[in-house]
């Protein structure tokens, strides 16, 4: 390849002016296919399976600059080498254009399937800023800004939640998950602190993890990673909601009491992965205070709820947890990923990691180091994911979350009585929050003689999102298979919700139906 041309299209990559095009072209481009989808001119997603999609990815590197010959993007301008901007930016919208139009349209109407929002685009404007300027946090020094900004947010969400406000620990770590692990890694340090030295079995006894029958998967993960062995996992019988049962918890923290068992740590749930259910944690906190037990709430998914006047009281209690995990990219709106963890005593804060890294943290500057992320999270390079939250809040204020919030619970709880009055669904209960759990049971003059097994109802969904008509997810509860609503776009209107009901009773019609057994 010539080198003058990558020197040219190197000058290029950094060219202020063909970096206002590019973002130009993009904010055009999305704009034109966010209206597409809310006006359902568009189907949710073009389905395509994974090896098709990876073939016309990869094509794009195999053939780079498909669009024109590369000798026509250097002009010969009197000797010097100019490359052509027009065709890069034209190139630049071909491969946006082609992103768009393979992404899950989660601003679409009937787009009702994980716990991932139709986020605000103007959040994704401002989560923008950390890319284009590449703000990463390790050290305060690194992204002082970036820093300030997460430290903002995490002190008034603190506060929102019910911790005492300036008393109290937090972090923003890439997920959920991680943020889970986080705080199991803290909740041991407390209580074992020689483990991060001499490892699981220094004490010759392993603790157990107890937690909520439906425990996201990504604790038990987090067990097996911090090398206590998944077999040290107990899971506590939940009542008919779906919601910890207390007496169960006692039973169980007495019986290990008995037997000397150490337990690391109590896992409840404030909005469960499954079907939104709510725990009792002043109950819970109760027991676990008696037993004097690290509580852990897992609010990934219902912890935003704390921004809603309406609904804020199912967190009652929450305040009373050592340790709450809040996923921002779920019920707050704003992109992927910004999780939050809090502990009551702020000093947990610098729990979980009892390291020192001498290259990274300036001993002449201690309080400085109060700051320095890459002491508290697992990420040494992190990036600044607070931003969208601090941006929209900044602007619209925190009442405007509980609106948001507000709106997909109402639009649930609507979805709910569409089901329980219509015949040909079952519903499995009324939601505490966004999500619904249903079968579809065909209606009654062809429920005569077929079958709407789980077998059925996967087939339904996978049509549905095949077809590009509609989102859902399945999940089991007490070991039977529903189809999954989560409400995560605030723009979703009833209209909207009876036309996903029809869309399923479309494709419930066009999928071959088993004639073998009744229900
Ligand atoms: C989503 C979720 C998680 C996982 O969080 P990620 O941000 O996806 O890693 C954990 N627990 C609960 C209850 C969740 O809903």
């Amino acid at each position: 390849m010539d080198g003058k041309c990558l020197d040219e299209w190197i000058r290029m990559s950094y060219d202020s002016d063909f970096s206002l095009r590019c973002g130009e072209k993009l904010s055009q481009l999305f704009s034109m296919h966010l209206g597409s989808l809310q006006s359902d001119q568009r189907d949710f997603q073009t389905w395509v399976g994974p090896e098709d999609n990876v073939r016309h990815a990869e094509s794009f590197l195999q053939a780079p600059g498909k669009l024109q010959a590369s000798a026509n993007e250097v002009l010969r301008v009197e000797g010097r080498s100019v490359a052509d901007s027009a065709s890069l930016v034209e190139q630049f919208e071909k491969a946006v254009g082609v992103c768009l139009q393979k992404s899950q349209g989660l601003h679409h109407p009937r787009c009702a399937g994980h716990q991932v929002p139709a986020s605000l685009p103007l959040a994704g404007w401002f989560d923008a800023l950390t890319s284009i300027t590449n703000q990463v946090q390790g050290v305060y020094e690194m992204g002082p800004w970036s820093v300030a900004v997460e430290r903002a947010v995490l002190n008034q969400v603190g506060v929102e939640l019910g911790f005492e406000a300036g008393n109290f620990g937090a972090l923003v770590t890439s997920g959920g998950s991680l943020a889970n692990l986080t705080a199991l890694l803290a909740a041991r340090h407390a209580q074992f602190p020689e483990v991060w030295e001499k490892g699981t079995e220094s004490r010759g006894i392993q603790p157990v993890v107890v937690v909520h029958e439906d425990a996201h998967y990504c604790i038990e993960r987090a067990i097996g990673v911090m090398g206590l062995g998944t077999n040290q996992l107990v899971r506590v019988a939940v009542d008919d909601q779906r919601r910890m049962c207390v007496q169960a918890l006692n039973h169980v923290l007495n019986d290990l009491q008995q037997r000397r068992i150490p337990v690391l740590a109590v896992v409840s749930v404030a909005g469960s992965t499954a079907c939104g259910a709510f725990d009792s944690l002043p109950e819970v906190a109760r027991v676990c205070d008696r037993y004097g037990v690290w509580l852990h709430v897992d609010a990934a998914h219902g912890g935003a709820l704390g921004f809603s006047e309406s609904h804020r009281s199912k967190l009652d209690g929450l305040e009373l947890a050592d340790s709450v995990v809040v996923d921002a990219h779920k019920m707050l709106f704003v992109p992927a990923v910004c999780a939050m963890l809090f502990f009551k005593e702020p000093e947990n804060q610098f729990a979980a990691f009892d390291q020192n890294a001498p290259y990274l943290f300036d001993p002449s500057e201690p309080t400085l180091a109060r700051y320095d992320n890459a002491v508290v999270t697992l990420e040494c390079t992190k990036r600044a994911s607070a931003i969208g939250l601090w941006g929209v809040w900044s602007i619209f204020g925190k009442a405007f979350f509980g609106a948001l919030i507000d709106r997909v619970i109402t639009r649930a709880s609507e979805l709910f009585q569409r089901l329980e009055q219509a015949d040909d669904f079952e519903v499995w209960g009324r939601p505490e929050c966004n999500i619904v759990l249903f079968s579809y049971r065909g209606n009654s003059l062809d429920r005569e003689g077929r079958t709407w097994d789980e077998a059925f109802q996967l087939r339904l969904r996978r049509r549905l999102l095949e077809m590009g008509r509609g989102y859902l997810t399945q999940t089991k509860v007490a070991g039977r298979l529903y189809l999954r609503a989560t409400i995560m776009n605030p723009m979703m209107t009833e209209y909207d919700l009876d036309h996903l009901l029809d869309e399923i009773r479309q494709a419930a019609s066009e999928i071959q139906q088993p004639v073998k057994g009744a229900f």
